[in-house]
């Protein structure tokens, strides 16, 4: 059974591609098992006994009672990618989204919080050796900061280009895309926030439906580790500085607050409340 939440009149569906136990240290290089073991109340959901981060890749899907919202779509299959468990994947990720109720041509919008392989994958699939649009009945919506900083970058054919190429120009090509404001409202219940510092145009995702609220948070924080350490940037953050000002930020405005935070990388349970623990935070489950 999928994870989900109810936000008012707005239901949230987890669907799983990837979970992982450990291997995270190319990403979160101070988070090591002795400093994770460390902070106690990671255990069990968030970290192991033995200080292993448990990390999840899941899409998100929103249903307002007007339209259904893909949240990020995940590494997909097919891919040639640099890291070798997540090249040519084959997961049964569109079944489940299918079972889950959510079949490809039901979905209204498409949103990617920024442009990285793990969070735009799912947006085409191949078909006859064609890379094409996963949800053809959507409007894909991209950050135009985002949209062009990905655009504007040349390696020849190599990591970030090759993303760029097979799983958002396709879309674009297409006619499928809208460019939107990183403050860009979706619809009465559900707007994007700027949260920048993991990438240049990077967006969160607040849905607020009849007093209730929450923070889908894209990457601004990979995992909640960094709760009680702002100051622990991911490796593939592009301003280190910024990303730690935004999570600064973000925490203390969440502190103490009813909204939820939905993580988009973190293990189930998933979500939770930002509360303040000593000078840093903690997530209360
Ligand atoms: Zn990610």
């Amino acid at each position: 059974m999928a994870l989900t939440w109810t936000i008012g009149d707005v239901r949230v569906t987890r669907v799983v591609e990837l979970e992982a136990i450990g291997g995270s240290r190319f990403l979160l290089p101070q988070a090591t098992r002795e400093a994770v073991a460390g902070i106690r109340w990671l255990a069990p959901h968030f970290a192991d006994a033995e200080g292993r981060l448990k990390m999840s890749i899941h899409a998100l899907v929103v249903q307002t009672p007007s339209r259904r919202i893909i949240v990020d779509t995940c590494i997909g299959n097919d891919k040639q990618r640099e890291m070798p468990p997540w090249s040519h994947m084959q997961t049964r990720f569109l079944e489940d989204l299918t079972a889950e109720g959510f079949a490809p041509e039901s979905i209204d919008n498409v949103l990617c919080t920024h442009l990285h392989v793990d969070h735009v994958g799912w947006n085409t699939r191949l078909v006859d050796g064609v890379w094409t649009p996963t949800f053809p009945n959507a409007r894909y919506l991209i950050g135009r900061d985002e949209f062009e900083y990905w655009r504007g970058q040349t390696d020849e054919g190599q990591g970030e280009t090759m993303i760029f190429e097979d799983s958002v120009r396709p879309v674009w090509d297409a006619g499928l895309v809208d460019l939107v404001g990183t403050d860009h409202r979706i619809c009465d219940e559900v707007r994007l926030t700027p949260t920048l510092g993991h990438t240049p145009g990077h967006v969160s995702v607040v849905i607020e439906s009849k007093g209730e609220r929450a923070l889908i948070t894209g990457d601004f924080i990979h995992h909640p580790c960094q709760m009680a350490h702002p100051e622990w940037a991911a490796t593939v953050d592009y301003d280190p500085q910024a990303s730690t000002a935004t999570r600064r930020r973000m925490f203390a405005e969440l502190a103490g607050t009813p909204t939820l935070v939905i993580g988009t990388h973190f293990a189930a349970p998933t979500a939770g409340h930002v509360v303040w623990d000593g000078d840093a935070f903690r997530l209360q489950v």
